[in-house]
């Protein structure tokens, strides 16, 4: 049930069959981790056109399991979903990333942004908010250099009141990116009335955009729909110049993937494009 992937960390995956017994002790585990200090986050950097500056990061969660080596957040996440340990967890990462933020201004380092990723329960939690507004007084941020993730699915869950909390957040100054766009079913007049200030394409349709006619058109009218609603849009899991390019005749406005740089250790984060490019 385990095979060190090419992103160098173990990997669970649901098909794999991992038995309950295995389970229930990565889920006694878990609720150690975090006073164990086994969480750690990576950074993902953001480029934006037309300069590929630094736009921001994206904290993503990883474990360093002692028996089982760095696991993936897909193999541990779902499971905190699902027994409710996420919000502990989801503090705990939002608490560390901001921590990271407050570590590179102290440093002088230019990182505009940290974008935080939000589960559904996480986001449903009558306590974002409050914790939200109390880790930016606590660390002295600005709201601003803060994003919150969340997928198309869970802003779509119960749309009022995701429109409330959304309207909380978005008032305080905290930015919003709807991530994984084009796997869900937002209507357009919800997304048109979301106070959502990134919209981020996913990975599946950038994967084959230069062979996939289909993919093509999708993605063309995703980042055409981005400007019409004054979105920022984001293109995810970009690997290879050839995407890049592709993108960048349409208008995509910010590029995150391999090619630019993967994830990595907060003191290993690069400035620029890991690939330099041609202007
Ligand atoms: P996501 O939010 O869509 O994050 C992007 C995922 O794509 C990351 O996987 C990243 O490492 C990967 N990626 C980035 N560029 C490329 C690329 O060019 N090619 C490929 N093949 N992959 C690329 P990761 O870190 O394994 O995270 C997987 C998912 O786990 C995330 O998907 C997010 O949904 C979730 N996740 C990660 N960290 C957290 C967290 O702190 N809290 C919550 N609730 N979820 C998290
Ligand atoms: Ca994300
Ligand atoms: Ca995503
Ligand atoms: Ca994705």
């Amino acid at each position: 049930t385990k095979d060190n992937g090419r992103n160098g960390y173990t990997f669970f995956a649901p098909s794999m069959n991992v038995s309950a017994h295995k389970q229930l002790k990565v889920l006694t585990d878990l609720r150690r981790a975090i006073e164990r200090n086994e969480l750690v986050l990576h950074y993902q950097p953001k480029f934006a056109a037309p300069d590929y500056h630094l736009a921001g990061v994206e904290a993503l969660l990883r474990w360093q399991h002692p028996e089982l080596g760095l696991l993936s957040p897909a193999s541990f996440i779902p499971l905190a979903e699902r027994s409710g340990l996420i919000i502990a967890l989801g503090e705990w990462v939002l608490e560390e990333a901001c921590r990271q933020m407050r570590a590179w201004q102290d440093e002088g380092r230019a990182v505009p942004s940290v974008a935080v990723n939000l589960s559904p329960l996480q986001f449903s939690s009558p306590t974002l908010v409050g914790m939200v507004r109390d880790v930016l007084v606590r660390h002295r941020l600005e709201a601003s250099c803060l994003t919150l993730e969340i997928t198309e699915t869970t802003a779509m869950r119960d749309a009022e009141t995701s429109l409330d909390i959304l309207d909380q957040l978005t008032l305080m100054g905290v930015h919003i990116a709807i991530d994984d766009f084009g796997t869900g079913y937002s209507s357009l007049l919800y997304l048109k009335r979301l106070p959502a200030t990134e919209l981020k394409i996913d990975r599946a349709f950038i994967r084959e955009l230069e062979s996939n006619p289909e993919d093509a058109a999708i993605v063309a009218s995703i980042v055409a729909l981005g400007k019409t609603l004054n979105l920022r849009v984001v293109a995810e899991g970009v690997e290879t110049a050839g995407q890049r390019e592709h993108l960048r005749r349409l208008g995509c406005d910010v590029y995150q993937g391999y090619l630019l740089g993967r994830p990595v250790e907060a003191g290993q984060l690069a400035r620029t494009p890991l690939d330099a490019m041609p202007l």
